[in-house]
């Protein structure tokens, strides 16, 4: 699929050259020289789509793979990177997705996760508020230049080219949280073709959601199309073309991308 299949397919392409300026709330429409689309992502069972408003990833969530990582989970606060928006490759239920390799790097990692988002916002909020802020949850893959990541991590710099590059968010659609109910526990897991890679519970976080929205909120103020990957438990690992990733969430239906 190439970019332009990618944004007709997933995003809501605003026609002609009119943009509503979503993200303050301004309903009327402004003239642009070209169209850029918002991200969009179905709501199972709606005729709606979720606004997506900004990617937050949080880093390290299971002490496991804190520790393959080579940190120690019991002396570390939470700590937040973002993708950009259109980083989301949406991945229809019962689909296997082409999912390009990326360029520049000869170590592409798999990280499976909870994906909670958010239908309202605030700052500071407390944790036993927290879940409140939560619309629905999906499932989705932090795909990771390993090798880009590391490296600028060993020199002290910003690790976005390992973390925040075009298509490294694929996702599924969204389900409503009346439908599906908090995620406290349950099993996730990640195959490679049919062999089984990662497999923990997600009562392992080390950050419950709510604990995630409540620091989320200390840092940044949240708003409704915010939405949070929870982080990956341990045994990720490199994947290359040909390759077929599966994961699962318990309560929610697999997603699966082929590396091409
Ligand atoms: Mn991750």
């Amino acid at each position: 699929m190439d970019r332009r299949n990618f944004f007709q397919s997933s995003a809501l392409v605003t026609s002609g050259a009119l943009a509503a300026c979503a993200s303050t709330g301004i309903a009327n429409q402004v003239k642009t020289p070209f169209a850029v689309p918002q991200v969009t992502l179905p709501i199972v069972g709606s005729d709606e789509r979720f606004p997506v408003r900004r990617i937050y990833c949080i880093g390290r969530n299971y002490a496991a793979h804190a520790r393959e990582m080579g940190s120690d989970p019991t002396r570390e606060p939470p700590f937040f990177f973002q993708k950009p928006t259109d980083a989301i490759q949406f991945v229809p239920t019962g689909t296997v997705a082409n999912h390009p390799y990326p360029p520049l790097t000869k170590n592409y990692h798999y990280e499976a996760e909870l994906v909670a988002v958010l239908g309202k916002g605030g700052r500071d909020i407390p944790v036993d508020k927290a879940l409140d802020l939560v619309y629905g949850y999906t499932l989705g893959l932090d795909m990771t230049r390993r090798d880009l990541q590391r490296f600028m991590g060993d020199q002290k710099k910003p690790w976005e080219i390992g973390k925040s590059f075009d298509m490294s968010a694929p996702i599924g659609a969204v389900h409503k949280l009346e439908k599906t109910g908090h995620f406290k526990e349950g099993a996730i897991w990640l195959k490679v073709n049919g062999v089984t890679k990662q497999s923990a519970d997600l009562k392992q976080m080390i950050w419950s959601v709510a604990e995630q929205i409540s620091k989320l909120s200390e840092a940044f103020e949240l708003f409704p199309g915010d939405i949070i990957y929870s982080g990956t438990p341990e045994n990720v690992g490199p994947v290359v073309r040909g390759d077929v990733i599966e994961m699962h969430i318990d309560g929610l239906p697999n997603l699966s991308v082929k590396i091409v």
